[in-house]
């Protein structure tokens, strides 16, 4: 393990019951729009969070911020106890990595490779042998009701089922953090209720868990919504 590696698998505050913390965030993009304006908000381990908004309200932006992907303008981004603005990009790509898992409308599985290599490549950058990694990746495809898949392609599943893989593949590296864009977007009325209700288990299971949403009926099912509009929080 390399020491960029350790300085972010140990939590930097000791156990990190506050997986999330925005204080005073905006993000300002070249040519002057203000997309996310003097955010604060704070997300604990354990917690089940949707963010809601109409479209340009800033919600992309704001996965962008929390998912380490972008930095902030002004304020501090602290996820998992680390502070952003402290880590090279390196030590930002390792702590995305590792404790982080994203689950996206689009799925964005490999075409040509099994459920089970899709989920197994989750946890190339944790390093366990090749067994190891097919083993828990078995695991937690039972874990979302795809027991029988293992071995299906992507074209082979459907949508719903596409998006169970997704989710396995997010969450078999165990991070501190499940963070979903849009993830019934894609999907008819019935399979998207199935990926919530998913959603919904891992939650109670532990898993700390922020949906993204404009959907108002997505949101209002989950126990916390953070409702933006125009770059704010305004509930
Ligand atoms: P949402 O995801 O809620 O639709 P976004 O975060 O995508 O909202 O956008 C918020 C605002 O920021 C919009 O006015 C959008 O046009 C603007 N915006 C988003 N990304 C960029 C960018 N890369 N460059 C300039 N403006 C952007």
């Amino acid at each position: 393990m390399t020491a960029v590696q350790a300085a972010v698998i140990e939590p930097a505050d000791g156990p990190a019951a506050r997986v999330v913390a925005l204080e005073g965030v905006s993000k300002s993009y070249p040519g002057g729009v203000t997309a996310v304006r003097d955010v604060s908000l704070t997300i604990d381990s354990g917690e089940m969070v949707a963010i809601v908004g109409p479209s340009g309200s800033g919600k992309s932006t704001m996965l962008h911020l929390i998912g380490t992907l972008d930095r902030p303008s002004a304020g501090t981004v602290r996820i998992d106890g680390h502070d952003v603005a402290a880590l090279t990009d390196r030590q930002l790509s390792a702590l995305r990595a590792r404790r982080i898992g994203f689950v996206f409308q689009q799925f964005h599985l490999a075409p040509g490779q099994s459920a089970l290599d899709n989920v197994a490549d989750g946890l190339l950058y944790a390093g366990p042998s090749r067994a190891q990694r097919r083993a828990r990746a078995e695991a937690a495809l039972v874990r979302v009701g795809l027991a029988d898949r293992l071995d299906h392609l992507p074209h082979e599943l459907s949508g719903g089922e596409r998006q169970r893989v997704a989710i396995a593949r997010a969450v078999v590296g165990e991070p501190a953090l499940l963070l979903a864009d849009e993830p019934t977007g894609n999907l008819d009325s019935v399979s998207g209720a199935g990926v919530v209700e998913l959603l919904r288990e891992l939650h109670a299971a532990g898993t700390t868990i922020l949906v993204i949403t404009h959907d108002q009926a997505i949101a209002a099912a989950l126990p916390r919504q953070v409702v933006m509009r125009d770059g704010e929080v305004v509930a």
